[in-house]
């Protein structure tokens, strides 16, 4: 039905009878429907439907089991009520849908619906562009918390020791967005602009939700003036969640998170902290896009994670001008922990507006290329428009498609309202297409020469080209344009300098000449700290497309150790985390990692002054956790710092975790597990599983990796500990083994979402390495039935990977 609209649904009447106790729920269902119709169908799965009728009239119950649709007869009148009675059990063994999110011997039945889930709780028709007034009846053992999108107008408990919670009618909104949680929740509240925004969290945390709070309230605050919208629900909640499958979720009115997202505190570690508040402030920028204005169809899905992802560090910016909040947009969106370029450079990568032609395949979008490129390229765009253009734009879309849908046309039509602005041609060239161009810069004596192609990191050659904005520097003068074509030559001199991609707004990767290396390479202690990250970025994509010699890549690096910048830093310890995983054993490797640790941390230190920039502690956490892995005499010097864990400087505890764990092996075990265990804190227990991967020891990364999966701990733990795991050369083929023997349980906990793919991609291709073929033939036969393209893409980062191994193995011998 992602078609024309032949049916509008005006509204869902819910009543739910939860037994919570027994996780079983009794449901009647009205859908008010407007239009008349001979066949019509509601998504229905994992529901048990007894009664079906149509405008009071007993229906004939017909369910097509393939299709998860219970087909309706008809709605003959302009206006119909359809009436389904149905009762669902709750399962245990899944952490998406409706489900159990466990802690100690308690838990909370919450739901998590993007993007098709809704019709795991109701029957609806389960499509972004069917938005509905939702009037919500929840009814519940006393003594409970509920909490949905809307506050609560009307509690009335009955002699039965049940109470029924009538909320406030939605507007309309998309079955997706949908949100109940039932449970012993403890509540904290702020009022900000005359809107309660709330956090919910299990007993006892309730003081760990303090920095979510109250930057969710500022985030409000700031998006109303910026949007020039008001909120448009009386309250918002943000509601944590022990177990939880992927980051957070925006469901309008009541956003749910992992606990280590919502549960940061002042004193937990900045690199963290940050995490946790940025993805808060992304959640709240969804409540106006994606929430009230929402993609008719998943292809739009960049829509909303590129634009929301661009807001959160845009007003966390503002709201804490001190936080660098650009440069991490860099290291983590672009460069690094998402690795947008890289994905994108990948023969599987896929165009940020992606045709997408069932809700299977619009999970496998939730990417980097989403959150990260569409970010990027919406950056460039606003560069290109102006900041205050680009604001009136996104506020007069709202404004046009509140409570209604709408397509990326319909942005760029806003965007570029103003004349002489070709937005829609830019923004077409950039997210319908994918990849992005290698801009190749040649000194041609009082001539420059510049080219571009499309980059790819397998190497190969394609055609085609991008109108790219390019900010360029040559002998300390400045010039912008747009290159248009496949290549251009002006007259330039670059006598002294020749500089690419300035203040890194563009989304492209810049190639020298040897000359051009050679201005760069003397240039480089003056560059800004964004552009020394860009370059190292842009050496590192080329290493890895074996377009530039590992020497060169060698040779900056080594740059960087002599320049401490915190940035650059940050972003050349990611880059060694990976090549350290899959080749700690090259000499060239070693080489490079002695030229680049230990001048930096003799800069830097090990104790923290006070005062210092804030990345600095980050840098401080990057180097001495880098460093405890790779040199056993150093975490030998960090597992000293154990003794006195819980006090010790918080940028200072995954070094001295990984280093206990190093150092004493079995008994490390021991008592880090045990810590695990009896944290309540799901950030602290992140920071001990760095511990816990580190051992070199099989039998012991073995237990680790087990944790997660034995029910002793949440499970929304499972990807810390082979995330780390595989980070560790010493026992590469021990987590490969483990995956593949416990791959079926793990994709079954995540129902198959891409919470799943996203952590098998970031362990596969470094575990498995040195088993290419093998990895191949056992994801190949999973392929087809559950994993598409992100399977292949895994397969592919996995080649690079390798051949990555066997240039950095036979170089600097
Ligand atoms: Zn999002």
């Amino acid at each position: 039905m992602a078609g024309g609209l032949l049916l509008e649904i005006l509204s869902y009447d819910l009543q739910l009878n939860v037994d919570f106790a027994k996780a079983h729920l009794e449901g009647k269902l009205a859908v008010t429907l407007k239009g008349a119709s001979k066949t019509f169908a509601l998504d229905a799965s994992q529901l048990l439907v007894t009664a079906v009728s149509v405008n009071g009239r007993a229906a004939r119950l017909v369910f097509d089991e393939k299709r998860a649709k219970l087909k309706i007869p008809g709605v003959p009148a302009r206006q119909s009520v359809v009436e389904v009675t149905y009762s669902k059990e709750v399962p245990d063994d899944v952490i998406f849908g409706l489900y159990k999110s466990k802690y100690g011997s308690d838990y909370f039945l919450a739901t998590d619906l993007e993007p098709a889930e809704a019709r795991t709780v109701f029957p609806c028709v389960d499509e972004p562009a069917y938005k509905a007034v939702f009037r919500l009846q929840i009814t519940t053992e006393d003594g409970l918390g509920v909490i949905a999108n809307t506050p609560i107008v009307r509690k009335e408990s009955a002699a039965t020791g049940r109470t029924t919670y009538t909320f406030q009618e939605t507007p309309r909104m998309s079955t997706y967005l949908f949100f109940f949680a039932i449970g012993r929740f403890e509540e904290t509240k702020l009022t900000a602009g005359g809107i309660d925004v709330i956090t919910a969290t299990r007993p006892g945390q309730a003081e760990n939700s303090l920095v979510a709070l109250k930057i969710s309230a500022d985030a409000l605050l700031a998006y109303q003036n910026y949007y020039d919208v008001p909120y448009p629900l009386k309250k918002l909640h943000i509601v944590a969640l022990p177990e939880y499958h992927t980051g957070a979720m925006e469901n309008w009115g009541a956003i749910a998170s992992r606990e280590s997202y919502a549960l940061v505190r002042e004193d937990t570690n900045f690199r963290l902290k940050i995490r946790g508040a940025m993805s808060m402030v992304h959640e709240v920028a969804h409540q106006w896009f994606g929430d009230l204005v929402t993609m008719k169809w998943w292809d739009d899905l960049w829509l909303n994670e590129s634009f929301a992802t661009l807001m959160s560090y845009k007003m966390t910016q503002k709201l804490h001008p001190d936080w660098d909040m650009w440069g991490i947009f860099l290291r983590d969106e672009v460069f690094t922990r998402e690795e947008a370029m890289k994905l994108d450079a990948l023969m599987t990568t896929h165009p940020v507006q992606a045709h997408i032609k069932s809700v299977a395949e619009a999970t496998h979008t939730f990417d980097s290329i989403s959150y990260g490129k569409g970010a990027c390229v919406l950056r460039m765009l606003e560069g290109y428009i102006g900041e205050e253009a680009f604001r009136t734009g996104v506020s007069d879309y709202l404004k046009r498609f509140s409570y209604s849908n709408a397509t990326g046309k319909d942005l760029w039509d806003a965007l570029g309202r103003r004349p002489g602005l070709p937005v829609t041609s830019m923004a077409r060239a950039w997210l319908t297409r994918p990849g992005y161009p290698l801009v190749k810069a040649t000194i041609m004596g009082n001539r420059i020469e510049l080219s571009q192609h499309p980059f790819r990191l397998n190497g190969s050659r394609a055609s085609g080209t991008w109108p790219i904005p390019i900010r360029m520097r040559t002998d300390g003068e400045e010039t912008s344009f747009v290159l248009n074509s496949k290549s251009v030559r002006f007259g330039a001199t670059a006598r002294s300098e020749l500089f690419l991609n300035l203040g890194r707004t563009g989304f492209y990767v810049t190639q020298y000449d040897e000359a051009g290396y050679r201005l760069l390479a003397s240039n480089f202690p003056l560059l800004s700290s964004h552009d020394k990250a860009g370059v190292m970025n842009d050496l590192y994509l080329l290493l890895q497309a074996g377009m530039v010699q590992p020497e060169l890549y060698a040779r900056f690096v080594s740059l960087c150790g002599s320049n401490p910048d915190p940035l650059t830093i940050q972003v050349v310890a990611e880059q060694l985390r990976v090549v350290e995983a899959i080749v700690s054993d090259s000499p060239l490797v070693k080489r490079i990692a002695r030229s680049f640790y230990p001048p930096l941390l003799e800069h830097f230190g090990e104790t923290p002054q006070p005062g210092e920039p804030l990345s600095v502690g980050t840098t401080r956490e990057y180097l001495t956790s880098r460093l405890a892995r790779a040199d056993s005499s150093y975490a030998e010097k960090m597992a000293k710092l154990f003794d006195n864990y819980a006090n010790l400087d918080p940028n200072l505890k995954a070094a001295a975790a990984i280093g206990f764990a190093i150092t004493n092996g079995p008994r490390a075990e021991k008592i880090l597990q045990s810590m695990v265990f009896d944290s309540q804190s799901e950030v602290e227990r992140d920071t001990i599983y760095r511990g816990l991967s580190a051992f070199r020891d099989s039998r012991l990364i073995l237990d680790s990796l087990d944790l997660g999966l034995t029910g002793r701990v949440s499970r929304s733990d499972i990807h810390y500990a082979a995330m780390y795991s595989a980070e560790n050369p010493y026992v590469r083929d021990t987590v490969w083994r483990w995956m593949k023997k416990n791959y079926d349980s793990i994709w079954k906990l995540y129902g198959g979402a891409q919470q799943f793919y996203l952590d098998l991609g970031r362990i596969v291709p470094l575990c498995a390495v040195e088993h290419e073929s093998e990895a191949r033939r056992f994801l190949s036969g999973r392929r087809l039935r559950e994993g598409g393209s992100s399977m292949t893409r895994i397969l592919e980062i996995l080649s690079i990977n390798a051949k990555l191994r066997k240039r950095l193995l036979s170089s600097g011998n």
